[in-house]
């Protein structure tokens, strides 16, 4: 192997949400921490839609510059539609770009170096345990950076981990695909879901206003449950989008993003292992219930650098432990309950929705939220409880179903 080698205590592979997060909690509990990431710029290529809701990113303190709130959430059915208000906005879209730029400058700030282009190949193992990664940028070449530490932030794949043995392969993935439309005529204080077999079967389309008379009109679909091409579904609802806002309307394309979102069970992931700490989609971290993962993967880096922090140098599982142990405490429940919907919705057809949106009629704009939000409290199951509780047995009866099986 050609170039120098250079050290770190920890690498981050990925400049992600997650692997940026855990960057910053790292470097700020004093570690020397250096991210790898394959691309030439932090938040480049866009590859995710950027919903999320107000509160939780305010708790992350992600600043309001970041988003364009959201005042009402449409669900359009095959024959069947319901729209939530909300004087005070819970929902809103990220300016992906300017958030993991974000990110990235809080991980610099706390003494973390961001390393561009710079693609890593690969572990570098010692005695059965992780002691850096093999990788190449333009600066240096093909080159090994040693390290006590390595995190698995590399989003959809998870290499490090799955070949590790720490994580399934992606069994089943969201693939999603977008354009981010001007589109002076729509209504940019209302976010759209469509579902039903004519526009994402097994999935949903959306329309999410991102601000600066711009909207991300998009689909995804499910792998392997769904066979359907995105691209194709995509262009049938663009001419719903264009019916909706008027044909003198004009709506055309400023960007085009895709990806892929791994869909597994909340805990197939092993989170650490020797030397080998996972986060974010690398782990499966994101909700399955709308494939919403960016504050997911902000809070699981955020646990994971302090973990990194905690344990004074001992890498091990036993070492790390608090990280999976804090993640698990904070999410569970509702990651369980989000995965074991998937499942059933996955196979849902046109009747199916119009009875899952006319349920949802009957929920207030503040029950409505919080199942957008993955958002399960047991406060929120007993205020559902007055008004459907049907649905509260349905979800129970989905969960356990899950668990026996
Ligand atoms: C189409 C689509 C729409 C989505 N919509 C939403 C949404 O509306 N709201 C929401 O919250 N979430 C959404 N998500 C999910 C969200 O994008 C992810 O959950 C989130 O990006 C996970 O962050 P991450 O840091 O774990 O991974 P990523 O954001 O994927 O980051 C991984 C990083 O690792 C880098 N990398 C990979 N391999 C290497 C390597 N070998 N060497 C160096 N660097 C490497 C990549 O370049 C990338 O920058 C969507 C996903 C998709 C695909």
């Amino acid at each position: 192997m050609s170039g120098r080698s250079d050290t770190a205590d920890v690498v981050v592979v990925g400049g992600g949400p997650a692997g940026l997060a855990t960057a910053a909690e790292a470097a700020r509990g004093g570690l020397r921490v250096v991210v790898c990431e394959r691309s030439h710029a932090i938040g480049e290529p866009v590859r995710t839609s950027g919903g999320s809701f107000i509160k939780p990113l305010k708790r992350l303190g992600v600043p309001s510059s970041c988003w364009h709130p959201v005042h009402r959430i449409r669900v359009v059915g095959p024959s069947t539609e319901v729209v939530k208000t909300y004087r005070r906005p819970v929902g809103c879209v990220l300016d992906v770009r300017r958030t993991y730029q974000w990110l990235g400058a809080q991980a610099v700030d706390a003494g973390a170096e961001i390393r561009l282009k710079a693609q890593v190949e690969g572990l570098l193992e010692h005695d059965g345990r992780v002691r850096g990664v093999r990788t190449r940028d333009p600066f240096r070449g093909p080159h090994e950076l040693t390290s006590h530490v390595v995190v698995d932030a590399s989003g959809h794949t998870g290499f490090l981990a799955r070949g590790a043995g720490l994580r399934p392969g992606n069994e089943r993935s969201a693939v999603g695909l977008e354009v981010e439309l001007r589109a002076t005529g729509y209504d940019h204080d209302e976010a759209i879901f469509w579902l039903g077999d004519d526009i994402a079967p097994g999935g949903y389309g959306w329309a999410f206003p991102c601000g600066e008379e711009r909207v991300r009109l998009g689909v995804g679909v499910l792998r392997p449950d769904s066979v359907a091409e995105p691209r194709a579904l995509l262009d049938r609802l663009l001419d719903e989008f264009r019916t909706r806002i008027g044909p003198a309307s004009p709506a055309s394309a400023i960007e085009m993003h895709s990806g892929l979102m791994p869909v597994i069970p909340p805990r197939a992931t092993q989170l650490v292992g020797r030397g080998l700490v996972v986060v974010g989609d690398a782990a499966g971290q994101g909700s399955t219930l709308l494939g919403e993962g960016i504050r997911y993967a902000i809070e699981a880096g955020r646990f994971a650098g302090r973990s990194l922090v905690e344990a004074g140098g001992d890498f091990t599982p036993h070492g790390l432990a608090s990280y999976p142990r804090a993640w698990r405490r904070h999410t569970r429940r509702d990651m369980t309950i989000s995965y074991a919907v998937n499942k059933r919705i996955a196979n849902y057809h046109d009747e199916d929705w119009d009875r899952a949106i006319r349920r949802l009629d009957r929920l207030t704009a503040t029950q409505a939220a919080r199942v957008f939000a993955s958002d399960f409290s047991p406060r929120w199951a007993l205020g559902v409880l007055l008004t459907d509780p049907a649905l509260v047995r349905d979800l129970a009866r989905h969960v356990i179903g899950r668990g026996r099986s």
